[in-house]
Formats: C-alpha cells, structure tokens, sequence
C-alpha cells in the first residue's frame, strides 16, 4: 500500500553500502542524504572500472509523495510522479486521460522549498520566472547528474606510498557523515600542470564522471599523509559544493566552500607544508 513506509526507514541503503547507515552528523554535506541513494560504486572500482547497467535509486517514498500531492494540488488535477536518474531529461510532463505524467530527476525530492515552489508553479502555469529558477538549480546541481562518460582507465587507489581509498574513507566518515559517493583514482604520471610554475594542480574533480583525480607526484613516502589527505578533502568538497555564479562568473571556490575547507583538522600546516615543498613536488 502506497503511502505506508516508514518516514526514516524508506530511503535506508540496502546491501553492502547499508553500513554507511550511520546518522547525520554536524558536519554532513549541504546535499541532504534522505531523499535519495545512488548505490555507492566505489565497491566495484577495482574489478569492474566501469560499473555496467544501470543504477538503481533508492528514492524516498514519502518525499515523492508529498511532492505529487502539491503537484495535483496545483495542476488540478491527478498527477502522477516518477522520479528519475536520467542524464539528459530532468523533467518531462505528459498528459493522459485527465491524468499528467510527471517525470523528474531525483535532484528535485531534496530541492530547497524555494526550488519546489518554483516547479510547482511551473508545472501547473508554465510560469516563465519559475523556470529559470528551476532551470538554475539544474545547473548548480550538474554533479548529481549520474556520470554520462564511461572511464576510460581502470581506477587506481592503492599507491606505492599511499591509500587513497583509504583517505577518501576516513574522510567520508569523519567529514561528510559517509554520503560522499564520488570516485576517487591516480592521475596519470607526468608532470605536475603548473602554471607558471607558480601553483601545481594536485588535485581535479570531474563531475561529469563524479571522479576525483590526485597527481601521482603525491603517492610518495616523504609526502605526509596529511597533505595527500587534505587534496582529497579539497577535491571532496568540489562534489559536494558545486560552483557558483557570481556576477557572470564562475566562482569554484564560493564562501560556503572556504569556510568548509578551513575545517580540515591539519589545515594551516597542509598549507605550510605545500609552501615549504611546492618546489620540490614540482622538479619530481
Ligand atoms: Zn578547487
């Protein structure tokens, strides 16, 4: 019977992710995690590069529930809602027999009220300012896109020197409540892309392919652990705080991103270590 499951308990992970079960804590990620679960493919990297078929989303019953009732609400009339995990279509409508068929990427089930209101309006008026908002939040949400390129290296984590698997583990737990769910790997060798030499990109994210990418100049013993640590944790937050727009541009690294990151426990001396050994990191 629709409209039964238990308000915590729908969205629960199930499987081998369920011991990520824990309760959110101070510092999770400005994503809910209640609305929805993408099943965390890290736990295939190594064997399966390139995770076949497609994800399963575990979408929160109630959320789409109450978000049908204030689409009927509003259209008046039956509104059915599905909710999606499709790369290109975030939202279609369709009209059958009185009823309208309302498919929308799961992005919108954890939308702020605002954004809700806004495709409500839109849904039932074709309201013109409400789509633009609905279509920004769209943009600043291209990250929970699922990954449309398939990888094209397997994904190395285990280093000569370090784990990042094990990085990125302890990072998810510590600061982000374990909902992190991007990939992380090596970078190809090479070297370090400078510009100017004067800043060494250590770290990338793609969130096209929802994948961390760490240099390899940093998989070396005399590297500390907790500055490889704080590269992941830098690129960690590049998932989870998407870029803004400011003024026509766009700001990778907006306020609520600096204030995150200055909560890195070795902070200042990730900082003066990278200060201290750029060079060095730069003739490897
Ligand atoms: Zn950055």
């Amino acid at each position: 019977m629709r409209g039964r499951i238990a308000f915590p308990f729908a969205h629960r992970p199930v499987g081998r992710d369920a011991r990520a079960k824990v309760p959110m804590r101070p510092l999770a990620p400005r994503i809910a995690p209640a609305a929805v679960r993408v099943p965390d493919p890290r736990y295939t990297q190594i064997e399966i590069p390139f995770p076949s078929g497609r994800p399963e989303i575990f979408v929160h019953e109630g959320a789409r529930q109450s978000l049908e009732r204030r689409l009927t609400q509003a259209a008046l009339k039956p509104v059915v809602l599905s909710i999606t995990d499709n790369r290109r279509s975030m939202l279609a409508f369709s009209s059958k027999g009185g009823v309208v068929y309302a498919r929308l990427h799961h992005m919108f089930l954890d939308a702020p009220a605002s954004v809700q209101e806004s495709l409500i309006r839109f849904v039932a008026r074709g309201d013109r300012e409400a789509s633009d908002i609905v279509g920004r939040y769209i943009d600043h949400n291209g990250h929970r896109i699922r990954a449309s390129r398939p990888f094209l290296r397997p994904l190395v984590t285990d280093g000569r020197a370090h784990d990042l698997l094990a990085i990125f583990e302890t990072l998810n737990d510590k600061y982000f409540g374990g909902t992190v769910d991007a990939l992380i790997t090596w970078g190809k060798a090479g070297r370090p892309r400078t510009a100017q030499r004067r800043s060494v990109k250590l770290g990338s994210y793609s969130a096209v392919e929802r994948l961390i990418r760490i240099h390899p100049v940093l998989d070396q013993a005399w590297v500390p652990r907790y500055f490889v640590t704080f590269i992941v944790y830098h690129e960690m937050l590049h998932h989870v705080i998407p870029a803004d727009m400011a003024r026509g541009r766009r700001l990778l690294h907006p306020p609520a991103f600096v204030e995150r990151e200055a909560l890195f426990r070795d902070y200042d001396r990730a900082l003066a270590w990278e200060r201290a050994h750029i060079r060095r990191m730069l003739r490897a």
